[in-house]
């Protein structure tokens, strides 16, 4: 048995909440590929769904339109080394998902309940026999809240927007067009929204382990994110 795995050998959930920008997404791959885990990222389910919308021409301020919509859409996700592929009614949308009106839509649909509870459903599906790192905003209070460990990783926001600024520059030909400060304005609202929602606001679980990277390198954050794992394991 690894050190991934609990004594009655179900596997471990590790859960990754925080603000958008914080690293998650990177923090989560070099965790699963450390502990053995599948690397689960939530937020490519609403994206997606929100492509769906944006397609549809469905309005993303209608609730009840997006609950209908819902229904008739199905959203997979297969993880794999590099990142998750996520398939919208059997079609491989993984690359349209980053897009601008994309990120933006995902932001808008997600604070309906109703989306929420069918995400939360599949995302539950998906981890349910353990060994899995899942990403969200909403993991370790809602989706997993007796995850083995939970991780909130924050940042603070210019940190965090300029984080994200530098990786759309390094995202594709296409040279980046957004000035920084638009990119620090649009991650502000994107958290607001995530925060202010009335159902499953962004927010540390209670015995979740606080990671503020603002001031420390990625190499520092993995290594603390690894202590973090490796602690809660000795403690099974
Ligand atoms: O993490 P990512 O930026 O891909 O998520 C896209 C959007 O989906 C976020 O802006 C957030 O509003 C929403 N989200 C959420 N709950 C999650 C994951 C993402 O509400 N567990």
């Amino acid at each position: 048995m690894t050190e991934a795995q609990k004594q009655n050998g179900r596997r471990i959930i590790v859960a990754i909440d925080g603000p958008a920008g914080a690293g998650k997404s990177t923090i989560a791959r070099h965790l699963a590929e450390r502990f053995g885990l599948l690397n689960l990222e939530s937020g490519a389910m609403y994206r997606a769904f929100a492509l769906k919308a944006l397609r549809t021409g469905t309005s993303v301020g209608d609730g009840a339109a997006l609950d209908a919509l819902a229904q008739n859409t199905s959203i997979h996700l297969e993880p794999g080394k590099a990142g998750n592929s996520v398939f919208l009614d059997g079609e491989d949308v993984t690359a349209l998902l980053r897009d601008a009106a994309v990120t933006e839509a995902a932001s808008k649909v997600s604070v309906y309940p109703p989306i929420r509870a069918r995400m939360v459903r599949l995302q539950q599906e998906l981890g349910e026999r353990g060994g899995v790192v899942m990403e969200g905003r909403d993991i370790g209070t809602v989706v997993f809240p007796k995850a083995e460990v939970k991780i909130f990783l924050d940042a603070a926001p210019e940190v965090r927007g300029l984080r994200r600024y530098e990786q759309m520059g390094q995202m594709g030909p296409a040279p980046v067009v957004v000035p920084a400060e638009e990119v620090v304005r649009e991650l502000r609202l994107r958290d607001e929204r995530d925060r202010n929602r009335a159902d499953s606001p962004l927010k540390a679980a209670d015995d979740a382990v606080i990671l503020d990277s603002t001031n420390l390198t990625l190499e520092e954050v993995v290594n603390e994110a690894e202590r973090i794992v490796k602690e809660k394991l000795t403690g099974l």
